[in-house]
């Protein structure tokens, strides 16, 4: 048996978002730019697909692009925003996906960009008293660049309280929701967002599939030239299965929200239940009482030689899981993530990431296998 726990890494296709994408390629074919009828076809669908998109974050379809990923979408906002609407400051947190961070370090080396990080707390919320006293203390352009739940400790944002205060000082607002879109209801009008980014892996979807939300009001300027794809947005023939098997996996998702989110609350009652009978000082990364994204679960496991082998060991067992630590020249450091909420370097973090085709026998297993281990 093989159990895997790392859907905040990436997540299995839905078996019907793959027969709608086996579909595409063996039928659909055509170019999306060519003006024969396998073109139109092939176009028609894409567009059809990003009504679906436009629908999930209530924005007009003429405010959504495709792109091949996530980290694209995230440089692409980033990158123009102060290409091209003037930004001179972007405020974000530490604890961003490194496509942010990196993005950021190359802005402020090349682009002069100012770059000024918010505070948080141990548990990695963000503290909104701090973001308002810097967006008021400088008339610069700035954007606020805050995801919506982090990928490795699962604390969420409040996206409405972000966009307020965004509004107020005259911000832009890019959220991240790569690890939310789909699981939680986001709407960029209500919550004030200006640019938002997405990833089909992320929920059942096809790998090598993003989305972008650009408010009509902040357009950007092209990220890759070319041909006129994407309304000029993005050169390159579409990816016509994968923007299918996108709109798919939505569509599956939203028709069963609810559904989906009590399993996973569920699975993520019964582990911790679990776990704390254990006794054997487990501690959870994050924030564990209210804003957390349910499919997510770091665990911070007491020194021992034995947690340090742990993830090894879980992966031996046949369980997968991911470690919060990067190899760096040879040396396992804990993540820029775990640095940030100030965890202690000498515990071991193991990320659990459930979906919906997770069991509660898998877990059961899952606690064998640690007992056996810790
Ligand atoms: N942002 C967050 C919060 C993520 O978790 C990830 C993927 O792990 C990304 C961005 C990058 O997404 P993609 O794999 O589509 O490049």
């Amino acid at each position: 048996m093989r159990i895997y726990l790392d859907n905040a890494a990436t997540t299995p296709m839905h078996p019907e978002v793959i027969s709608a994408m086996m579909s595409v390629m063996s039928e659909d074919y055509g170019n999306p730019s060519s003006i024969h009828r396998h073109g139109r076809t092939a176009k028609s669908i894409i567009e059809q697909a990003r009504k679906t998109c436009a629908k999930l974050v209530n924005a007009s379809i003429g405010e959504v692009f495709f792109t091949g990923s996530a980290t694209e979408a995230n440089n692409m906002v980033l990158k123009n925003a102060v290409q091209d609407l003037g930004v001179k400051r972007i405020i974000s947190s530490p604890t961003e996906h490194p496509c942010v961070l990196e993005s950021l370090d190359f802005l402020k080396e090349h682009r002069d960009t100012e770059i000024m990080m918010v505070n948080i707390d141990g548990q990695g919320n963000i503290d909104l008293v701090y973001l308002e006293a810097i967006l008021s203390d400088s008339e610069s352009k700035t954007l606020v660049s805050i995801m919506h739940a982090n990928n490795e400790i699962g604390t969420m944002s409040e996206p409405h309280l972000i966009g307020e205060i965004c509004k107020k000082y005259n911000a832009l607002y890019h959220c991240d929701a790569v690890q939310t879109i789909t699981k939680y209801p986001i709407d960029v009008q209500a919550m004030g967002i200006h640019f938002l980014s997405g990833s089909a892996h992320k929920f059942h979807g096809p790998k090598g599939c993003g989305l972008v939300f650009i408010s009509n009001d902040h357009m950007l300027s092209p990220f890759i030239h070319g041909g006129a794809q994407e309304r000029n947005m993005r050169a390159g023939t579409e990816n016509v299965a994968g923007i299918v098997g996108m709109a798919k996996a939505i569509e599956i998702a939203t028709n069963h929200r609810e559904q989906t989110l009590t399993h996973i609350k569920e699975l993520r009652a019964y582990i911790k239940d679990k776990l704390n009978a254990l006794n054997y000082d487990i501690q959870y990364n994050g924030n564990q009482s209210k804003a957390y994204a349910d499919h997510i679960l770091s665990v911070s496991f007491p020194p021992s030689p034995k947690a340090d082998m742990l993830v090894m060991n879980l992966d031996i067992a046949g369980i997968s899981a991911s470690s919060a630590s990067a190899c760096s020249a040879g040396i396992e450091e804990d993540s820029h993530v775990m640095k940030a909420i100030q965890h202690p370097s000498d515990r071991k973090t193991i990320r659990f990431s459930f979906s919906a085709f997770n069991t509660l026998d898998e877990l059961d297993f899952l606690v064998e296998k640690i007992k056996g281990m810790s």
